[in-house]
């Protein structure tokens, strides 16, 4: 379903000297405004009424009954783990086609990240993959919805039931995503979300929390601040974080949030736009599958360049940098990483992915024109041969 993608319909690029950057953060109301109100008032520090205000909005756009804002999405989820009850030597399953945050907040926890294959269609964690990973020490599963597609959340939420685990969301990239009409960051125990400069919606640096059980909720706020006991100040029960958001982060952060289905429309609009000018070249590529019950935030359209095709997956994006259009690698597997090194070979799907996928520019910026450019570069490096 397409969303209104008001200011589009100009045919000309928004970079007109031709360096179509991957991703480009984008103010189109009220960020300025609050951020001069938080300087005016001197609330330019982590108390202040825009933090209250930009939880309460996050908190009703997801439908979920709290949202706790901290500094960054990394946190987020060392918080949400934390409230999960993880502890040091437990397992938490992630898949290991993701961003590094995602295990290395496991890891912060002295907690064992478990990797998970991917599923070829969507690149996220592969639910028949899932159950076979669990052990006795398992606590919680980290479902990503990479690049803005929702992971499979029913048959996770089944397996996790079976075997009492707890279930966060990490959908620091799909802000909006929805999987079977529900959306994201109301689908697990818990979610965690990313509002870094190149995400859906940004504060500068910033992520939050959701979830519907209010300990939980109580739990995350008191490690936000240090554990300091809310009805005893300077009294510290426990050993908290320092993990806060500030109130000019929260300013611009509502700012964006009021503007968020302008901010998806935008996105969904870029990906129709890449799906129209790519057509016919299925025997090259695979473009973003968006299947029938998600719908997709796209954060990033990232394609995959088949084996078949002989062309290099480096050299291809060397030849769209040298048209000006920079373009970045799909995440490389976690289980190739020196810190978390596995045997290769184990998850096939991710390797292939980590090793075929590039994400294409895109991002609210973005006209027609623009699109139509890169897809043109594309075309004519397919008839050029490999
Ligand atoms: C961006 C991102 C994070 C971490 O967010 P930061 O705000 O950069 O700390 C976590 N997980 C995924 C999948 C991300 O893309």
């Amino acid at each position: 379903m397409s969303r209104p993608a008001p200011g589009l319909q100009t045919a000309r690029s928004a970079f007109p000297r031709r360096r179509i950057p991957v991703s480009h953060p984008l103010f189109l109301g009220n960020e300025k405004k609050y951020v001069n109100e938080c300087l005016d008032s001197t609330w330019i520090s982590s108390v202040g009424g825009f933090i209250t205000r930009f939880e309460e909005t996050f908190a009703a756009f997801c439908g979920s009954r709290h949202a706790v804002a901290c500094n960054n999405g990394t946190s987020a989820l060392h918080l949400a783990l934390l409230a999960a009850g993880v502890e040091s030597g437990d397992e938490v399953i992630v898949p290991t086609l993701t961003y590094v945050a995602t295990a290395n907040a496991v890891r912060y926890c002295n907690a064992v990240p478990v990797f998970v294959d991917s599923e070829p269609l969507t690149m996220n964690l592969d639910p028949a993959a899932l159950e076979e990973k669990i052990t006795p020490r398992t606590k919680a599963i980290v479902a990503v919805h990479l690049y803005g597609h929702p992971a499979d959340m029913d048959p996770i939420l089944e397996i996790a039931r079976r075997h009492h685990l707890v279930v966060i969301e990490d959908a620091a990239e799909a802000h909006g995503a929805t999987y079977r009409g529900r959306i994201t960051g109301t689908l697990g125990d818990l979610a965690t979300f990313s509002f870094f400069g190149n995400k859906i919606v940004t504060t500068g640096e910033g992520g939050v929390v959701t979830t519907d059980n209010a300990g939980m909720e109580r739990h995350i706020r008191l490690l936000r601040g240090q554990g300091m006991d809310p009805a005893r100040r300077y009294w510290f029960p426990i050993a908290g974080y320092n993990y806060r958001m500030t109130n000019i982060q929260a300013a611009i952060g509502l700012a964006q949030m009021e503007n968020i289905e302008i901010h998806l429309g935008r996105r969904r609009a870029v990906a129709d736009w890449y799906r129209k000018y790519l057509n016919g070249l299925e025997d090259f590529l695979q473009l973003p599958a968006e299947l029938p019950w998600a719908r997709h935030a796209f954060w990033m359209f990232a394609i995959v360049l088949h084996d078949s095709w002989g062309m290099d997956r480096d050299e291809f994006m060397r030849r769209l940098d040298e048209a000006g259009i920079e373009t970045r690698p799909v995440f490389y597997p976690m289980h190739v990483m020196p810190v978390y090194r596995e045997e290769t070979g184990a998850y096939p799907v991710a390797e292939r992915l980590g090793r075929r996928g590039v994400n294409l520019p895109s991002h609210g910026l973005m006209t027609e024109e623009d699109v139509q450019y890169v897809a043109r570069q594309i075309r004519e490096i397919t008839a050029s041969g490999a």
